[in-house]
């Protein structure tokens, strides 16, 4: 299967284009970027055969089947439109869009064009995640009382773009990492977040946008979340934990890229360390894209999982700015 690549993206270069080569029978024809000399670069630098700066030389060829969309995020709902209206299958990063209207509307187009839509949230991926999400869903923990999520990072240097100081392109930290904490909790609870309390600061990094963010949502069993999330932390580390009426469960270390981290489960017998599978994430976000496509299962996270995390995400911005308890409008999804 040939791929098309529309965004010239970092995330691409560092973790998709490897994990769609690693696919068996995937290779990449072209890539899609506003900047030609940029695009001709990035082809080169990537064994990409083809650069592009047109959307509809990429989602009118034939040759290509999927496209993997990792621009900026207001870029995101009109090119995935384009490539579902061609009849490609569409891996989409997240935020799958600016507005819940349009992530819904993409979740729709791509239903009734009856292509695979998928959206790229790598830690439901993570071999940690996925031990967890087990621990959870096999009743070890007992009823879930809690879950308390770290995930206040240092934002790289190369990244501290559009995503500190262009607010019209999507960025802030929680267009950025929220969802990527929502969809977690999502995967590991069964259950979508009811309502949402927040509040969000800027500390200079950037401009325009906020760089940190503090939430608490309620869940329908009566679960409460609290969430951290920030650009602007440098040695806090990250972590998750899940505390239940028999057992707590202690993520360090697991919010990220990579398939590294520590588990250990609590309970009144002490302390016990967690083995999981050190896959890539991206490989297996890649694999079952691809299986999907072929017919066998479903996309580790779909569109709807996209519009979910979207939704609490816009949530969190709206409690942020109005000092409300939000409730999480899901679209009618
Ligand atoms: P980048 O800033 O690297 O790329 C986004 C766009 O910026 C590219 O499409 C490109 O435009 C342009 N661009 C890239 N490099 C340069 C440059 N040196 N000078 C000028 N413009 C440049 O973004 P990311 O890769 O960090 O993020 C892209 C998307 O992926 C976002 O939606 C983000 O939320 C998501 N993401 C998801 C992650 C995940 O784990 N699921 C992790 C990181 C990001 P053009 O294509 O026109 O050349």
């Amino acid at each position: 299967m040939q791929w098309g690549l529309i965004g010239a993206s970092t995330i691409a270069s560092e973790h998709v284009i490897a994990a769609i080569r690693a696919q068996e029978g995937n290779s990449i024809k072209s890539v899609l970027s506003s900047n030609p000399q940029r695009g001709a670069d990035y082809a080169a630098k990537h064994s990409i055969p083809q650069s592009v700066t047109d959307l509809d030389t990429v989602v009118g060829d034939p040759d290509i089947a999927a496209v993997y969309i990792s621009t900026t995020n207001e870029k995101h709902y009109a090119q995935a439109m384009a490539a579902i209206a061609q009849g490609k299958h569409v891996l989409c990063e997240k935020p799958l869009a600016m507005t819940l209207g349009e992530a819904v509307e993409m979740v729709h187009a791509a239903d009734k064009a009856g292509v695979v839509f998928a959206t790229n949230h790598h830690l439901r991926n993570a071999g940690s995640h996925l031990a967890i999400r087990d621990l959870i869903q096999s009743g070890r923990l007992g009823q879930v009382l809690s879950v308390r999520i770290f995930h206040a990072v240092h934002l790289p240097a190369h990244l501290q773009g559009w995503r500190i100081n262009d607010a019209a392109a999507g960025g802030g930290v929680i267009a950025d990492i929220v969802v990527h904490d929502a969809d977690t909790v999502r995967f590991y609870l069964g259950e979508d977040p009811v309502d949402v309390v927040a509040k969000a600061g800027a500390s200079g990094m950037g401009q325009g946008v906020e760089d940190s963010v503090m939430s608490v949502w309620s869940m329908p069993s009566g679960a409460m979340v609290q969430t951290h999330e920030s650009f602007t932390h440098a040695f806090a580390g990250t972590g998750i934990e899940v505390h239940g009426t028999e057992a707590s469960v202690i993520g360090r270390n697991v919010m990220t890229q990579q398939p590294v981290g520590e588990i250990a489960l609590v309970d009144e017998d002490g302390r016990q360390d967690i083995s999981y599978s050190g896959h890539g994430l991206y490989v297996r976000s890649l694999s079952l894209f691809t299986q999907a496509i072929a017919g066998n299962g479903r996309p580790a996270a779909d569109g709807v999982d996209g519009v979910k995390s979207l939704a609490v995400a816009l949530a969190v911005r709206d409690a942020a700015e109005s000092g409300q308890t939000v409730r999480v409008d899901y679209g009618g999804i």
